[in-house]
């Protein structure tokens, strides 16, 4: 197993936004957390990135736990969390961006195979290498993104809404490539709103609600549940 998160009460001041909630990622799956806004899930990830620390319960990454830990502790270990935005430095080249991905000690000395494995991944970034990220159609910078996360070689990628704001064309190459990484060896972790292509892509995932897990499941298989389908697909 490589993320164990158990039974998590996570409060912002006095307000508890999640509720004794438990996932698990196994190493090479794919894994996604739906739900509708303000369902928690965006607070789920920054529990297990550091970025917040839950009051009750535990986080393991690779059985240990790290529920403690700072954020850059976590990116340490090995997990890579693209937020929400993106957060790219706009004035920076897009290698300079991608680049910047890479101080991990670790990560260092691998920089220029690296580069070329995201420039394989997406095409469009090694056209583009020496633009201003803040020129980028949105599309790119999630890319850009994604790429620089990619530099640092994550054993976790973690993606917060992905799709969001993209053209329907670029969320079907987006989730080509997430499924690609995974297949490279990197474990994925994601939240969307696009619960249809999350769900296609994803081996497993959770549903919350109101700071609770209220199911879970093969990717599949809630595709095909009747209340996933009347709540968050559209259909009944
Ligand atoms: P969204 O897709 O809208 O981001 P979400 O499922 O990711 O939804 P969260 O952002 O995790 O939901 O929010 C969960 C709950 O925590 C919500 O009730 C939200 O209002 C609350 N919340 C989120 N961020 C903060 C914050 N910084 N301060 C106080 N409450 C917050």
């Amino acid at each position: 197993m490589l993320l164990e998160v158990d039974g998590i009460d996570v409060y912002y001041g006095d307000v508890q936004a999640l509720w004794g909630v438990s996932f698990r990622v196994e190493r090479g799956e794919k894994v996604a957390l739906v739900g509708a806004n303000g369902a928690g899930k965006t607070t789920a990830l920054r529990a297990v990135s550091g970025l917040l620390h839950p009051r009750r319960g535990r986080v393991l990454f690779g059985g240990r736990p790290i529920e403690r830990m700072t954020a850059h502790r976590v990116t340490d270990l090995g997990i890579a969390h693209i937020p929400e935005g993106r957060q790219l430095f706009p004035l920076m080249s897009v290698e300079e961006n991608l680049l910047a991905g890479s101080y991990l000690p670790r990560a260092r000395p691998h920089r220029r195979a690296n580069l070329e494995r995201v420039y394989t991944l997406f095409p469009r970034l090694a056209e583009r290498r020496r633009q201003d990220a803040g020129t980028l159609s949105g599309g790119e910078q999630q890319m850009v993104a994604i790429g620089r996360a990619l530099m640092s070689e994550p054993a976790l990628l973690i993606l917060d809404e992905p799709s969001l704001g993209l053209a329907p064309v670029l969320v079907q190459e987006l989730f080509r490539v997430i499924q690609r990484i995974a297949r490279d060896g990197t474990t994925v972790l994601l939240v969307e709103q696009n619960v249809h292509q999350a769900l296609t892509v994803a081996d497993r995932a959770y549903v919350l609600e109101n700071g609770r897990v209220v199911m879970e499941g093969a990717g599949r298989e809630l595709l095909a549940h009747p209340g996933v389908q009347a709540a968050y697909l559209g259909v009944g």
